[in-house]
């Protein structure tokens, strides 16, 4: 098949293995940087130029979208997603996932373990919220951070009394969230394709840091993951609509309560962990699904 690898970095780990996981599988790859196509619309003719191209022979695409990019990003896997181009992680899919508030909500209708979270528009009323999540520690985020940036740890009521009026001061969105002491600094990632774990990692925080990203210095090792926790990953990338997703946990005594499900997750920490082909499962994914796809008349 002819597969699109939509990535702004070819050097990049992730992109790197899908490209050659892919090659050694048949198929013919291309790295597509998503921000220089251009998204030509008109009536039933819907086209994607790159570089004075069109991009009229792919039968998938792997969207891997960055954070901050989202929007465009988005638009460009619509737009084969109109030409009937199967992909790996559908436009709605890849933008509910970048909603970290929305996630929740979906999740939490799911029936799903969550550390109790609250939403709150710039309120005076910090004490009620603090209170609200158990009492501090409690744990604020930046509903726009990635990679463990923008998530605070407040020890104490007047820490995060302050560190909530400072982030409303600058009209920043956050959610305030129960810490889970018991996690100990560690998470788990489940890495799921198509309704499947295909591998898992216990991250681990570094000595005196609470966040387990492997970006703040995390360690990460292979896991196997009980029924609990399999059951939660795989139903959470199902309610996100997601094909391909890395499902973030933390360990707790009530259970595994879900933190992110991320729609491009990376693939260096997973492999080396894990010593799993995941980059080859994904093309197994979209070996099986890409024929039964185009048969779909109106995608959206
Ligand atoms: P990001 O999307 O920036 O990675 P996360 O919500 O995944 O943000 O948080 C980063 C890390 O901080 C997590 O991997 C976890 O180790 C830790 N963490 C996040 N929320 C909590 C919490 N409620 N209780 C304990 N630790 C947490
Ligand atoms: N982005 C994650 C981190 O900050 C690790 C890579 C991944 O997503 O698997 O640690």
């Amino acid at each position: 098949m002819n597969i699109a690898i939509l990535s702004r970095d070819p050097k990049l780990y992730s992109t790197r293995r899908l490209k050659e996981a892919g090659e050694k599988r048949g198929h013919r790859v291309e790295i597509i940087d998503h921000m220089k196509c251009v998204l030509f619309i008109e009536k039933k003719n819907p086209m994607v130029l790159y570089q004075g191209r069109r991009l009229d022979y792919f039968d998938a695409i792997i969207p891997r979208i960055g954070a901050s990019v989202t929007f465009y990003g988005a638009a460009v896997v619509r737009q084969f997603e109109m030409m009937q181009v199967f992909t790996a992680v559908d436009s709605q899919a890849l933008i509910r996932s970048r909603d970290k508030l929305r996630s929740l909500q979906i999740l939490s209708r799911a029936g799903l373990g969550l550390p109790k979270t609250i939403f709150m528009d710039y309120s005076r009323e910090v004490e009620g919220v603090i209170e609200a999540v158990g009492g501090a520690p409690v744990i604020i985020k930046l509903l726009e951070g990635t990679q463990g940036l923008g998530v605070v740890l407040a020890e104490n009521q007047k820490a995060a009394k302050s560190v909530i009026e400072a982030f409303h001061g600058i009209h920043a969105r956050i959610i305030v969230q129960e810490f889970i002491k018991e996690a100990k600094g560690a998470d788990i990632r489940a890495f799921v394709v198509n309704g499947e774990v295909v591998g898992a990692m216990k991250r681990q925080a570094k000595e005196g840091e609470f966040r387990s990203n492997l970006h703040r210095g995390g360690t990460a090792q292979v896991v196997k993951l009980d029924r609990q926790e399999k059951h939660a990953a795989i139903t959470a990338a199902k309610r996100m609509g997601l094909g391909v997703a890395g499902v973030d946990m933390l360990p707790s005594s009530r259970g595994p309560l879900i933190l992110e499900v991320n729609s491009s997750p990376g693939l260096e920490g997973i492999e080396s962990a894990t010593n799993i082909d995941i980059a080859g499962k994904i093309f197994q994914f979209i070996e099986k699904q890409a024929g039964k796809k185009k048969a779909l008349t109106d995608v959206i």
